[in-house]
C-alpha cells in the first residue's frame, strides 16, 4: 500500500509549496522509492487552461494534455514521477465531476453534500495515485489553510489519514516566521495560528518547514514545537537561498528531513548521496562562461508566466557550462521604439509562446532582427508563428501577411486555424494538447540537436502554418525540418542561410529538466555561445 504525504501551507501564499513538494519527491527518489506527485487546487477554474498568465502564471501541459498549474512543472523538473491529468484537481474539476454523476443518476436519490460526496470525490482524486506502482503519494494543497475554499480539501485529506492508518500518513506544513525589523525578532505567532487552523480542521502536523530570513534559534523551536506541538527534531528552518531554488532540496537533506520522513512512516532508509543533483548544482554555480539571451513576450514583468522558458534556458546555460543572463522584454516596448534598441548586443533571441493580438507586431519585429543580424532564434508555438509572418513579409514579399488569429482578412494567411479546430467553440481544453509525433528531417539544426528521426513533444494551440505556402516558402529558404506524423502539419521551420534560426510549434520547455537539458535549448545557448 502507497503511503500518503499532504504539504499544506500557512500564512502566506508562494511559499514554495510546490518547490517544497518537488523536494521530498526528489529526496524520496534518492532512497529508491517510486513516487507520485498531485496538486489539489482549491479555486473554482475546472483548470487554469482559461486563465491569463496574469492570474495564474504559466499552463504548464502534460504529455497526456493535461492543462495543469506551474507547480508540475517543479514536479518533472525535480523528480522522475509521472505526470499527467491525474496529478491536478481543482474545486471546479471536483464539483463538475460530482454534478455530472447527480446528472446521470449515480447518486440513487440522495441528498448530494460537501461531506461525504464533494470529499469522497477529493479521496477518489488522491487514491489515483496510489497505485501498486507507486511507494508514496505527495499530495499538495494549493492556498492557505484558513481560505474557505481550502476546508473541503482539509476535511478530505483528515479522513484520508483517519481512514489509511496514521502511521501511513504525514501532514507536512509549510509556514513563513517572519522578521520584524523594527523589533529585531523573529515571530512564531502567524504559525501558532496556521498550525491552530489545521488543528481546528483534526490535522495535527507532523512536520514543520519554516520559511525564514534568519537562523531559527533553538528557543524558537522550542516555542514553536510547544505551541504548535510539533516535535523540535521535526522543525526544518528554511532560509530564503542563496543562488538557486535547486539549492532547496540539499539545504532540506542538511536537516535530514528525508530521514525523519523516513522514520515516521516506517520506510526504509537507503543510499541518499543525491550525486546528479549536486553536480548539476555545482555546473549551474560554477560557470565558466556567459551569454545573454532576450525574451520579447508580453508578460515580461511576471515571473511565473514564462516559468518553464527561463527554467529551460538555464538549463541550456548548465549544459554548456555557461551562465544565461535573460534580458526580458516587453514586445510593445519594440512596437514603440523599434528592435535595435532593445536587441542590441543579444546574442540569442527567444520568442515564447502566447495568445492574442497585443504585442504581436513587436515579437514580428523581433524575429526581423535576429534573421537579419545572423543572430540565434528561437521561436516556441506563437514565437514560430511570428517567425512564419516575418519571413512571409519581409523575404517574400507578402505584405500584411498574418495568423488569422490576429487578422481575420488578411490576404495571406500564412498561419490559419488547424481543420480539426474549425467548428469548436467552447475553449475549454479544447486545444491541441498534449505530446504528439514529430519526424524530424535529417540534415537540419533540429536533427542535429535531437540526434534522432522521431521525437515527441508538447503542444497547446490552435493554429498552424498555412500548407499552401509551403512549396513557396522552401524556394526562398525557409526549411521544414519537422512534421507531424503524417506530415500534414508543420511542426519545426528553419531558415537556410542563418547560424541557428529555430522556430517550433511545440513546447519544449515542458520537458526540460535540470538534470537534463532539452536539446533544442542545449543547441539554441550552444549556437548563442558560437557566434
Ligand atoms: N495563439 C496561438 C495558437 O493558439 C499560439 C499558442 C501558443 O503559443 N501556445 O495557435
Amino acid at each position: 500500500m502507497a503511503k500518503h504525504i499532504f504539504v499544506t501551507g500557512g500564512v502566506v501564499s508562494s511559499l514554495g509549496k510546490g518547490l517544497n513538494a518537488a523536494s521530498i519527491g526528489l529526496l524520496l527518489e534518492n532512497h529508491g522509492l517510486r513516487i507520485r506527485l498531485q496538486k489539489l487546487d482549491p479555486y473554482v477554474n475546472v483548470d487554469p487552461g482559461t486563465m491569463s498568465p496574469y492570474e495564474h502564471g504559466e499552463v504548464y501541459v502534460t504529455d497526456d494534455g493535461a492543462e495543469t498549474d506551474l507547480d508540475l512543472g517543479h514536479y518533472e523538473r525535480f523528480t522522475n514521477a509521472v505526470t499527467n491529468k491525474d496529478c491536478n484537481f481543482t474545486t471546479g474539476s471536483i464539483y463538475y465531476s460530482v454534478i455530472t454523476k447527480e446528472r446521470e443518476g449515480k447518486y440513487l436519490g440522495k441528498t448530494i453534500q460537501v461531506i461525504p460526496h464533494i470529499t469522497n470525490e477529493i479521496k477518489d482524486c488522491i487514491r489515483k495515485l496510489a497505485d501498486s506502482d507507486t511507494d508514496v503519494v505527495i499530495t499538495e494543497i494549493g492556498g492557505i489553510v484558513g481560505d474557505i475554499e481550502s476546508q473541503p480539501f482539509l476535511e478530505a485529506i483528515r479522513q484520508f489519514g483517519q481512514e489509511i492508518g496514521r502511521e501511513n500518513v504525514l501532514f507536512i506544513h509549510l509556514t513563513l516566521i517572519p522578521y520584524l525589523r523594527a523589533a529585531d525578532e523573529l515571530k512564531t505567532k502567524p504559525t501558532q495560528h496556521g498550525v491552530g487552523v489545521l488543528r481546528q480542521a483534526g490535522i495535527e502536523p507532523d512536520i514543520l518547514i519554516c520559511r525564514t530570513e534568519k537562523t531559527l534559534s533553538t528557543s524558537i523551536k522550542e516555542k514553536l514545537s510547544l505551541f504548535c506541538n510539533v516535535e523540535k527534531e521535526s522543525i526544518i528552518e528554511e532560509q530564503d537561498v542563496k543562488s538557486h531554488i535547486y539549492e532547496i532540496p540539499l539545504l532540506l537533506v542538511d536537516q535530514g528531513l528525508d530521514e525523519i520522513i523516513l522514520k515516521k512512516l516506517h520506510l526504509e532508509k537507503k543510499e541518499n548521496s543525491l550525486v546528479e543533483w549536486t553536480k548539476m548544482l555545482n555546473t549551474l554555480l560554477n560557470p565558466e562562461r556567459e551569454t545573454e539571451v532576450a525574451i520579447v513576450g508580453k508578460y515580461i514583468g511576471h515571473q511565473s508566466a514564462y516559468e518553464s522558458i527561463y527554467e529551460a534556458l538555464l538549463h541550456g546555460g548548465i549544459s554548456n557550462k555557461a551562465k544565461v543572463i535573460e534580458r526580458r522584454i516587453e514586445s510593445e516596448d519594440i512596437e514603440k521604439d523599434g528592435a535595435e534598441k532593445y536587441l542590441r548586443g543579444c546574442k540569442g533571441i527567444l520568442i515564447p509562446g502566447g495568445f492574442g493580438e497585443r504585442g504581436i507586431e513587436g515579437k514580428v519585429l523581433a524575429a526581423t532582427y535576429a534573421r537579419e543580424n545572423n543572430i540565434p532564434f528561437l521561436g516556441l508555438c506563437l514565437g514560430m508563428h511570428c517567425a512564419t509572418i516575418e519571413f512571409a513579409r519581409n523575404v517574400c514579399n507578402l505584405i500584411d501577411a498574418n495568423s488569422t488569429e490576429f487578422d481575420m482578412d488578411t490576404p495571406h494567411p500564412v498561419i490559419c486555424l488547424l481543420d480539426e479546430q474549425k467548428d469548436i467553440v467552447a475553449k475549454g481544453g479544447t486545444m491541441r494538447l498534449g505530446a504528439q509525433a514529430c519526424k524530424i528531417k535529417k540534415a537540419s539544426k533540429a536533427y542535429d540537436c535531437y540526434g534522432k528521426e522521431l521525437v515527441y513533444e508538447r503542444h497547446r494551440h490552435r493554429y498552424e502554418f498555412n500548407n499552401k505556402y509551403r512549396d513557396s516558402f522552401a524556394l526562398q529558404g525557409l526549411v521544414f525540418s519537422g512534421f507531424n506524423s503524417d506530415g500534414g502539419l508543420v511542426e519545426i521551420i528553419e531558415l537556410k542561410d542563418h547560424p541557428w534560426f529555430v522556430a517550433v510549434q511545440f513546447h519544449p520547455e515542458f520537458k526540460s529538466k535540470p538534470t537534463d537539458p532539452h536539446p533544442l535549448f542545449k543547441g539554441f545557448i550552444k549556437a548563442t555561445l558560437d557566434v
